[in-house]
C-alpha cells in the first residue's frame, strides 16, 4: 500500500485468527471457561478452536463462529456475561502501530466499533433472557474511550471505527445505542480523528445517526449502494470528511474507472477536494491478493480482472484523477479498452443455455407428489431405523489425498492411477462407515478439491485462479472460481464416483452436489447480468446431474446449500425477492426426480428464524444443519414454526479437533426431540469432515453412532 502511494494505510487488520476475537480480547471479554488458561496465545486459540490438553486436563469447546454479514468469512462470536466487566488490553493494537511506524508508515488503526461489536455478540449460556448484549454498552464505552485516549497520546492522527451494522435495519433500541455511543466517542478528549466506516450496503434511514454525531469522517460503500451518495452529501456533518468506497472490495472485476470517477467528482464538487478520500468499498479481506500471481488465466479474462493489489492502484489512479473533470491517463485508457472488449466478447454468451432458460416452466419447479406421500415411499424403500445416522459428505482430505491429486494434476501419475487411488479411498471409506454402523453412507468426496471449484471446473462459464485464495475462517481459505460466462454442463460430473460407491455397499448411498445458490455465492460472479439469471443457468446444469444420478441408481441425493442464508440481502425489504429466486433455483435443480428418490439439503448454520419459510418451500425431504455449537438453542425455531419435513440437527462440531462424547451428543438429541418428533430426526455432524483427521473423525463418529443408538432406546422406545 505504501508502494502504491496510498495516504491512509490501515493497521490492526492482521489477525492471528479473527478480528472480532481480537476485539473481544482487547476489551477483556474472556468467557469463564478460558480464564484458567494462563498463556495468552494458548487462551486465544482455545477460544478460537477449542482445546483438549491431556496434561493440564483442560477441555474446552471453541466459541461459536458465524458468517460476517453477507460474506463467506466467519468471525468468532464474542460471548459476554450479563454483568460483563470490560478491561482494556491494547497490546496488539499498540504494537502493530509501532510495527508500522518502524516501516515508515503512520497507520490508521482499524477497530470494530462498539455497537457492531455488541450486536454481533451473544450472552453466555445462563445469562438469562432479560438482557441483551446491547445492554452492556455503558460498560463497554469507557474501554473504547480509554483506547482512544491512548491512541491520542501516541499521536495517532486517524482511527477507523468500523460500524457495518449501520447498513442493517435497526430497531429503535439499536438506533438509540448508536446515538449514545457515537456521541460518547466523539466527545472523547485528545483523541485521534475518527473515521466511521460503513460498508456492504446503504446507510439509508440510519444516516441521521451518523451525520450529527460530531465525528471527523464517514466511509460509505458506493459500489453496493451508489445511489446513497446524494443523501450522504446532504446529510454529512459540516466538518466531516467523506471516504468514498468506489472500488469493489467484494468482487474481482476491474473497476469501471469512468463510473467511479463520476462518483468521486460528484463528492469533490459538493465538498471540495480536501474533504474527500478515495477508497475501496470495504476491507480487501474478501478478494485475492494479486493478479500478477496468475500465470494460467486466459489473457482476455485476466485483462477484465483486478485483485487487491490492482485495486489499490485503481484507488490511487482515481485519487490522482479526482481534481480533473475529464479522467485521463494510461490506466483509464486501458480500462476503457478492457471493458469494451468484455462487453462484446462471445465467450460470455451460449445461445443453447439462453434457450433452455427461456423454456423453464412452473411444472419443472415441483416434485411429483407432496412430502407425506414421498416419505412413505422412501421409508418403504430404505427401511432405516429412527434417528438414522449419516454424514454430510466429505471425509478427511488427508495429505495423501491432496498429494495424489497434485501428482495427477502435474502429470506425474496417469488418470488411471489416480482413478484407482480414488476408488481405493472410496472403498476404505465405505468399509469404515459400515464398521462404524452408519445408516446412510457417502463416498467421501475425495475427488473434490473444493465443493464449488470441483463443479466449476467441469462446467462451462467458469475460470480458475492458481492463487486466488480468500479467508473463510482461521487458517482455512477458499479459492472461489470466476464465473464469467453462461453456465453449461458438457457431461456428467459426479455420477461415476457415486455409482462405484453404491456398487460397494448394500446400504443406501447418498450423492452430494453443491447447490445453485452456493455455487453462485462462493464464486466471483459476473456483474454483467442479474445474479438470478446466472442462478437459473446453474440450476439447469445441476438438474441434469441430479437426473443422471437417479438414473444410475443412486437413491439419495443431497444438494448442499450452505450459502443461502449469507446471500440474504442485508435489508429485510430486499429479502423476499431474493428468497423467491433462491428457492426456485433449488427446486429447479432437484424437482425432476421420482417420489422415492430422497432429496437432502445441507446448510451449515443454525439461524433459520428469518428464512425458515423459504427453507420449508425448498421442500427437501431431509435437511441437515449446524446446531452443536449453539447447543440446539436455535433449533427451537423449527418447533415453533412446525418444520414439516425431516431434519438432522448437527450434534458434532466439526470446526474443532475436539472429540465430543456420546453423552454430549445424546443430550443434544434429547433437546432436539423436545422440538420435533423423533420419527423426523436424523443424526449427523454439523458439516463435512474434510478438514479433520481420520483418528478424531473415527472416534467422534463412533460416539455419534452410539448416541443415535441410545436415542433410539431412550426417546423412541427401541431396544438398542
Ligand atoms: N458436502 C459437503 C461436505 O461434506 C458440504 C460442505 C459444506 O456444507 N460446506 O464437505
Ligand atoms: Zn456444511
Amino acid at each position: 500500500m505504501k508502494g502504491a502511494g496510498l495516504d491512509h494505510i490501515p493497521s490492526g487488520d492482521f489477525s492471528l485468527y479473527d478480528h472480532m476475537l481480537d476485539m473481544a480480547v482487547a476489551v477483556g471479554a474472556i468467557p469463564e471457561p478460558y480464564r484458567a488458561i494462563g498463556a495468552p496465545l494458548t487462551r486465544y486459540f482455545a477460544m478460537a478452536r477449542g482445546l483438549q490438553d491431556p496434561d493440564s486436563g483442560v477441555d474446552v469447546a471453541a466459541l461459536e463462529m458465524t458468517k460476517w454479514f453477507d460474506t463467506n468469512y466467519h468471525y468468532i462470536v464474542p460471548e459476554l456475561e450479563a454483568q460483563q466487566s470490560f478491561r482494556l488490553d491494547a497490546r496488539k493494537i499498540l504494537s502493530e502501530i509501532d510495527e508500522a511506524r518502524a516501516l515508515g508508515i503512520e497507520p490508521r488503526p482499524v477497530l470494530p466499533g462498539p455497537v457492531t461489536f455488541l450486536l454481533l455478540s451473544k450472552l453466555a449460556p445462563g445469562a438469562g433472557k432479560a438482557t441483551t448484549p446491547l445492554g452492556l454498552l455503558d460498560a463497554l464505552l469507557p474501554v473504547y474511550g480509554e483506547l482512544l485516549r491512548l491512541l491520542g497520546a501516541k499521536n495517532v492522527p486517524w482511527v477507523q471505527i468500523d460500524e457495518p451494522a449501520l447498513v442493517l435495519d435497526l430497531n429503535e433500541r439499536s438506533k438509540q445505542a448508536y446515538r449514545h455511543a457515537l456521541e460518547r466517542l466523539a466527545a472523547g478528549k485528545s483523541r485521534p480523528r475518527i473515521l466511521l466506516a460503513t460498508y456492504f450496503g446503504a446507510l439509508g434511514d440510519n444516516l441521521p445517526l451518523v451525520a450529527g454525531a460530531g465525528l471527523d469522517g464517514l466511509h460509505v460503500d458506493l459500489v453496493r449502494a451508489p445511489e446513497q451518495l446524494e443523501a450522504v452529501l446532504v446529510g454529512l456533518g459540516p466538518q466531516m470528511l467523506l471516504s468514498v468506497g468506489v472500488v469493489d472490495g467484494r468482487n474481482v472485476w476491474r473497476t469501471d474507472l469512468d463510473v467511479a470517477h463520476g462518483l468521486v467528482r460528484r463528492a469533490v464538487k459538493a465538498l471540495g477536494a480536501d474533504r474527500v478520500l478515495v477508497a475501496p468499498s470495504c476491507s480487501l479481506l474478501h478478494v485475492p491478493v494479486d493478479l500478477a500471481a496468475e500465470h494460467k488465466l486466459d489473457p482476455d479474462l485476466k485483462s477484465w480482472l483486478a485483485f487487491a493489489v490492482q485495486k489499490i492502484d485503481e484507488v490511487r489512479a482515481l485519487a490522482d484523477g479526482a481534481g480533473r473533470e475529464a479522467a485521463r491517463g494510461p490506466r483509464f485508457d486501458e480500462t476503457r479498452a478492457s471493458l469494451a472488449h468484455r462487453r462484446s466478447s462471445p465467450r460470455t454468451v451460449n445461445p443453447q443455455v439462453r434457450a433452455r432458460v427461456a423454456a423453464v416452466n412452473e411444472a419443472m419447479l415441483h416434485r411429483s407428489a407432496p412430502f407425506d406421500l414421498r416419505v412413505r415411499q422412501q421409508r418403504a424403500r430404505f427401511s432405516l431405523p429412527v434417528f438414522p445416522s449419516t454424514t454430510i459428505g466429505s471425509f478427511p482430505q488427508t495429505a495423501e489425498v491432496r498429494a495424489a491429486r497434485a501428482a495427477w494434476r502435474a502429470g506425474r501419475t496417469t488418470s488411471d492411477e489416480y482413478d484407482l487411488f480414488l476408488k481405493t479411498e472410496i472403498r476404505r471409506c465405505i468399509e469404515k462407515q459400515e464398521a462404524l454402523g452408519l445408516d446412510v453412507l457417502v463416498h467421501g468426496e475425495f475427488e473434490r478439491n473444493d465443493m464449488v471449484e470441483y463443479f466449476g471446473e467441469q462446467l462451462d462459464g467458469f475460470a480458475f485462479t492458481e492463487n486466488g485464495w480468500v479467508q473463510s475462517y482461521g487458517s482455512r481459505c477458499v479459492k472461489p472460481p470466476v464465473l464469467f460466462g453462461d453456465v453449461f454442463r458438457p457431461r456428467a460430473m459426479t455420477v461415476e464416483w457415486s455409482r462405484y460407491a453404491q456398487s460397494q455397499t448394500r446400504k443406501p448411498m447418498k450423492a452430494m452436489l453443491t447447490g445453485p445458490v452456493t455455487i453462485l455465492q462462493w464464486s466471483f460472479v459476473r456483474d454483467d447480468q442479474p445474479r438470478r439469471a446466472t442462478g437459473t443457468q446453474i440450476a439447469l446444469a445441476l438438474r441434469d446431474e441430479v437426473m443422471d444420478l437417479e438414473a444410475a441408481g443412486i437413491p439419495i441425493i443431497q444438494v448442499d446449500e450452505p450459502a443461502i442464508r449469507e446471500g440474504l440481502p442485508l435489508r429485510t425489504r430486499d429479502a423476499p425477492a431474493y428468497l423467491r429466486w433462491a428457492v426456485e433455483a433449488f427446486r429447479l435443480a432437484t424437482s425432476g426426480v421420482r417420489e422415492d428418490t430422497q432429496i437432502h439439503t445441507h446448510m451449515c448454520y443454525s439461524e433459520f428464524g428469518d428464512i425458515l419459510d423459504a427453507v420449508v418451500k425448498m421442500d427437501a425431504d431431509v435437511l441437515s444443519i449446524e446446531t452443536s455449537r449453539s447447543k440446539m438453542e436455535l433449533f427451537l425455531d423449527f418447533g415453533r414454526l412446525q418444520y414439516p419435513n425431516e431434519v438432522g440437527p448437527g450434534v458434532y462440531d466439526i470446526h474443532s479437533p475436539r472429540v465430543p462424547t456420546s453423552s454430549e451428543m445424546l443430550e443434544l438429541l434429547v433437546r432436539a426431540a423436545e422440538v420435533l418428533p423423533p420419527s423426523r430426526l436424523w443424526v449427523n455432524p454439523d458439516c463435512g469432515l474434510k478438514t479433520r483427521g481420520w483418528p478424531e473423525v473415527e472416534a467422534a463418529l463412533a460416539n455419534m453412532v452410539e448416541a443415535a443408538r441410545q436415542a433410539r432406546a431412550q426417546l423412541a422406545g427401541e431396544t438398542p
